[in-house]
């Protein structure tokens, strides 16, 4: 049988086998299949005259297609509607920003947003400020860790927040000397405000959701992990009724593994939904992921779980009882519901960043893997301790990390962690030499969808928006450009339990990329070729389905 696409020209990396690349200099396709990958000679006795054909100019290289192990697709939909402060220097920039939605906005309306950084703006916003530019509006803008909401005094004032209101569990409300709330609440405490924000309508969430998986195809990324809705908001029901409606449709232009919260799980367990299973028509693009679950907070809110207590900071004392994190679900009950799902052949994800958090997820997983068709896997891990390496592999944990992270991370890890952000901080390098599967996303829209950059950043640990001259962070942590790929095309893939993905060898789908080879070359500059990668061909299913 002839084969329906050749790629000929050049070069193509198909990651056969544990490690290099694995460079042939062909690839045929058949039926959205990789049939054939080795030398041109062969390949062209293949062709007939209905073979289209990707030509290769000498400068350029064939990968295949990229996968974000966490993204908040639908989420981040969402967010494109929304005021994005991740650009904004100063709270003043912010401001007018927000100044400018609130004129746009009907009287009534919720302000949203998203993106502000405490440590980049010096302090902590309060809602006087909002109130100031938008008064009388109710507003609430997610920090760029989606971990901290800043809300007007409408918004306190409709979620009954005042000086009387206690802490939340799992939440904390910032308060004055006098205990009065500023306008910052952290963690579960968000969800006071969050749950009074009405969503939009099912057919707008839909167009917005597609939008965004169009665009990340132009990207490159040809499949997504979406771990559900940011923080402690409801809505990824939404969300998997999105996917399931938009792959009915064939409007689905990228494959999602979707994940449930703690709330869906019983409706889960009773529909019989299994990691792995198809949400929308059978061989759809859109499945069932994970029960994503949160242990502990954030290095940048200062609530991630830690083994040793945080360097105090001058002028920003913790709230009493947080020197080492906080729990967002207490480990026992992460515990519990990891067993519960595991038994209904649902794998979880946690999401850890501290090194303390980190270890009581791992004693919560370690039971539950190998009884679902996906890896049971820990998010973030952004402090590890060396003693907990070897336990990944030795468990068959994966690790989902966002490299691009580093980017806002590494001045507040070295603040905060001191020397042990640099030995223990971001381990990829550390996780793949003990046998860990290591997977690579972006966290959008915590941080852009664009997945290049966080490439870049695992093999440099510098970023190109650093002073120059900048030393690179945790510099043992660095990757080769093979594992950096590996981890970004093929493991998402592995820990999903798709075994004919990520790979361009024959028998794998046939999802690949055209890039230049100066991509792939070393040595990588932070900002140079790798992160500014563009597609000039993107194929799915054996189908072009970008090209530039
Ligand atoms: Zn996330």
């Amino acid at each position: 049988m002839p084969l329906d696409l050749l790629v000929t020209g050049g070069r193509v990396a198909t990651l056969a086998g544990e490690r290099g690349f694995g460079w042939v200099e062909a690839v045929g396709m058949k039926d959205g299949r990789v049939a054939f990958a080795g030398s041109a000679v062969e390949l062209e006795s293949r062709a007939d005259p209905f073979t289209r054909r990707i030509e290769l100019d000498p400068d350029e290289v064939a990968i295949p297609g990229l996968t974000d192990a966490h993204l908040h697709l639908a989420e981040g939909g969402l967010a494109t509607d929304h005021v994005d402060l991740s650009a904004s220097p100063s709270i003043e920039d912010g401001l007018g920003r927000i100044a400018e939605a609130h004129a746009r906005l009907a009287p009534d309306a919720w302000l949203e947003g998203h993106g502000w950084n405490a440590d980049r703006w010096g302090h902590w916003p309060t809602a006087d400020d909002l109130d100031r530019v938008a008064p009388g509006r109710p507003a609430g803008l997610w920090a760029h860790d989606h971990h901290a909401l800043w809300v007007s005094s409408a918004a306190l004032d409709r979620a009954s927040i005042d000086k009387e209101r206690a802490d939340p569990g799992g939440g904390i409300i910032r308060r004055d000397e006098a205990g009065e709330p500023t306008g910052v609440l952290h963690e579960s405490a968000a969800r006071l405000v969050i749950d009074l924000i009405p969503p939009p309508d099912q057919a707008r969430y839909e167009t917005l959701i597609a939008r965004l998986a169009h665009d990340l195809v132009r990207l490159g990324v040809v499949a997504v992990h979406d771990p559900g809705a940011l923080s402690l908001q409801e809505g990824l029901g939404r969300g998997i009724a999105a996917y399931r409606a938009l792959d009915e449709r064939g409007e689905l232009p990228l494959r999602v593994h979707a994940s449930i919260r703690e709330e869906q799980l019983d409706t889960a367990v009773a529909m019989e939904l299994r990691s792995g299973d198809p949400l929308g028509p059978p061989g759809g693009r859109a499945r069932f992921g994970w029960l994503k679950l949160f242990a502990d907070g954030t290095l940048a809110s200062r609530t991630a779980a830690l083994l040793e207590t945080i360097e105090p900071e001058e002028g920003r004392p913790l709230p009493p009882g947080t020197e080492r994190g906080i729990w967002l679900t207490p480990p026992e009950r992460v515990a519990e519901l990891a067993l519960r799902a595991a038994a209904a052949g649902i794998a979880t994800q946690i999401h850890a960043i501290g090194d303390r958090s980190c270890r009581a997820s791992l004693d919560a997983l370690e039971p539950t893997a190998g009884r679902a068709a996906a890896m049971p896997r820990l998010e973030h891990v952004q402090l590890l301790h060396p003693d907990d390496r070897a336990r990944f592999a030795a468990a068959g944990i994966a690790a989902s990390i966002q490299p691009i992270h580093v980017r806002a991370d590494a001045a507040p890890a070295r603040l905060l962690w001191g020397e042990r952000a640099e030995t223990r901080g971001y381990p990829m390098r550390s996780l793949i030499d003990a046998g860990a599967m290591v997977a690579f996303g972006t966290d959008a829209p915590v941080e852009p969808i664009d997945p290049w950059p966080g490439l870049s950043m695992a093999v440099t640990r510098v970023d190109g928006s650093w002073p120059p001259g900048s030393p690179p962070f945790g510099p043992d942590e660095r990757l080769t450009i093979e594992q950096a790929l590996r981890a970004a095309c093929l493991a998402p893939a592995v820990i999903a339990g798709e075994d004919d993905r990520g790979r361009l060898t024959p028998g794998q789908r046939a999802d690949l990329l055209v890039i230049s080879t100066e991509a792939l070359t070393n040595p990588v500059r932070p900002g140079g070729a790798l992160a500014a990668a563009r597609p000039r061909v993107v194929v799915i299913d054996g189908e072009t389905v970008f090209e530039a």
